[in-house]
């Protein structure tokens, strides 16, 4: 049974007084895409998210832990996490991608006794590409926001099964490995069901985001509901990048205290209403299957909310 692409809101809280009362769980979010698991900003209580979550996620199975940047809402569980996945550190495996802050500094938020568990600790760069598994993933521009931030642009690699085939193909002379190479190439290339999905970290307004994430499934952290002279995006500027990138489904989350008072549901469905797109509010626990996103499905089918959900 193939696995399908999807993903797990581990904590849809965002900013400090949400997170240190838990109004909302502060968890981050778990990918699993073409069969590569990996989580994004474990912030506080990631751990015990994942393992008491209803949709079995074991931390064991995940191949990376991608941090945006250092703060402790997103970064808090990073050190638990990798003692997770690697179990204990008994064999190292799997990949850290981390901000250079994150990292080095005076005051850097991944502990140095346990990077060596891990098979790969990435240092991540302003317009860097990287592979994690079946995944590349690029940091497209650096954010506006304390510190060093970058949110993520994925995409499901399939340029290793083609460069298998063609190298294959190439192998031999004869007509028969030209027509396989060629038949290989135009069902990857002509294949429709690839997905990118944007995930846009911390960071002010500006309207470059739009032209960089653009994606089929775009993730914002919209920590307030008005504008304010805080580092973050607000609601009115969601409204506006929906308007540009035109997403076939974006998801708000990191709500901070603010948001939750105007009730993130009711800002998600008027932005839908406005904008003609398809914008839900994250809810702790919320599973969201990206299958039917490479298909024409009403995308109304595909949301499956936490009945538990806080
Ligand atoms: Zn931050």
């Amino acid at each position: 049974m193939p696995i399908s692409d999807r993903m797990v809101i581990l904590g849809s809280g965002g900013a400090r007084i949400v997170v240190a009362r838990q109004l909302r769980a502060s968890g981050g979010i778990w990918f699993s895409l073409a069969g590569t698991r990996f989580i994004v900003d474990p912030g506080p209580g990631a751990l015990v998210r994942m393992t008491g979550s209803r949709h079995r996620l074991d931390p064991v199975k995940l191949s990376g832990i991608l941090l945006s940047h250092r703060h402790l809402d997103h970064s808090g569980d990073v050190n638990n996490m990798i003692e997770a996945m690697t179990m204990g550190g008994t064999e190292p495996r799997g990949a850290l991608f981390a901000p250079s802050d994150a990292l080095a500094g005076e005051d850097p938020v991944v502990l140095k006794y346990v990077r060596p568990f891990l098979e790969r600790v990435v240092t991540l760069e302003e317009s860097g590409s990287y592979r994690l598994g079946n995944v590349v993933f690029t940091c497209p521009v650096r954010h506006q926001h304390r510190g060093e931030v970058y949110g993520f642009r994925f995409q499901i690699d399939r340029s290793q099964k083609l460069e298998a085939r063609v190298e294959k193909a190439e192998v031999g002379t004869g007509p028969d490995a030209v027509a396989e190479d060629d038949s290989e190439r135009s069902s990857v290339v002509g294949h429709r069901s690839s997905l990118t999905v944007s995930y846009i970290a911390d960071t002010r307004y500006f309207p470059e985001l739009a032209e960089h994430y653009r994606a089929d499934v775009v993730i914002m952290n919209v920590v307030r509901p008005i504008p304010s002279n805080l580092d973050h995006l607000c609601a009115p500027d969601a409204e506006e990048l929906v308007k540009a990138m035109q997403p076939r489904l974006t998801v708000l989350t990191h709500f901070g205290m603010k948001m939750l008072q105007v009730k993130p549901w009711v800002v998600a469905r008027e932005m839908s209403e406005r904008t003609g797109c398809k914008v839900v509010a994250a809810s702790d626990g919320m599973l969201v299957d990206l299958e039917p996103l490479k298909a024409t499905i009403p995308s109304s089918q595909f949301l499956i909310p936490n009945q538990g959900a806080a």
